[in-house]
């Protein structure tokens, strides 16, 4: 029978060309402007995928990879910037929950009535489940890929199992940090990972979602570093290899 490949989705360079080197030689194939990158991790088939930054081009890929590859899991993985002091660069979040921080509906003010954030809400993306109709502002990566995660030794870092805030939108401002944490519980704020595990869902596949923090903006000295990526492509690695030996189970 043939084996089903793991599928593992990132959105820029520094956050799949350790992977690419790791997996190859590749065979690469090209939907559209997305890069579909074929090889191996160990005995086992692996395709990782360029998503290109954001949302829409995160999900447009991930359908393509499912329908094209019949994958036994997908892993949306790279950088992301923290949301409290107490998380730093190079730490890995594991989104046990992944929430979508952009889907706004704000409250209504006349003209000249300036904008008020604390009125905003969030009703989520709108899902078919069992032919109803149902909004979610949350998703939930698969729990039993969560524990095999939790079960992976990380040595540049801390491992944290918490909630990733996904949305189209890069966050400087401090008070705003703020407000998305105690909004949504949140470790970290990152473009992808609310559109993969969206599509995942929609097509009944199990997906986890994990980040590497590449920039903490409340912490002078912690700002963006793209070279952390190939650390979290490392430790994502090690996850793909336990969820591999499980499966062979
Ligand atoms: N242009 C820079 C950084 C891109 S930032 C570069 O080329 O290196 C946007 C990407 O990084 C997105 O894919 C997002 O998922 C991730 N990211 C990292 N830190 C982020 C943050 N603080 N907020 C939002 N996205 C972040």
């Amino acid at each position: 029978m043939k084996k089903r490949p793991i599928v593992i989705l990132g959105a820029m360079d520094v956050e799949i060309n350790y992977l690419i080197d790791t997996i190859g030689p590749c065979r690469k194939e090209e939907i559209g402007m997305w890069r579909f990158y074929e090889g191996n991790i160990g005995d086992w088939p692996a395709v990782v995928v360029e998503t290109l930054m954001g949302s829409v081009n995160a999900a447009v890929p991930t359908a393509f990879a499912i329908q094209k590859y019949d994958p036994i899991c997908l892993i949306t993985q790279g950088t992301a910037g923290a949301h409290h002091v107490d998380i730093h660069s190079r730490d890995i979040v594991i989104g046990e929950t992944v929430a979508q921080s952009d889907f706004r509906e704000t409250g209504t003010r006349p003209e000249g009535g300036g904008s008020d954030v604390s009125k905003w809400q969030y009703p989520g993306s709108e899902f078919l489940e069992e032919g109803r109709h149902v909004m979610r502002t949350r998703l939930r990566s698969d729990p039993s890929l969560v524990r095999l995660a939790q079960n992976v030794p990380y040595k540049n870092g801390h491992l944290v199992t918490g909630i990733i805030a996904s949305g189209d939108m890069w966050n400087r401002e401090a008070d705003v940090i703020h407000e998305y944490r105690q909004r949504f519980g949140s470790e970290c704020e990152e473009m992808e990972s609310f559109a993969v595990l969206q599509v995942a869902k929609a097509f009944g596949v199990p997906a986890l979602a994990i980040r590497i923090i590449s920039n903490n903006e409340l912490i002078p000295g912690e700002e963006y570093d793209r070279d952390i990526g190939v650390l979290g492509q490392q430790y994502v690695l090690d996850v793909a290899r336990a969820i591999i030996e499980e499966h062979k189970k």
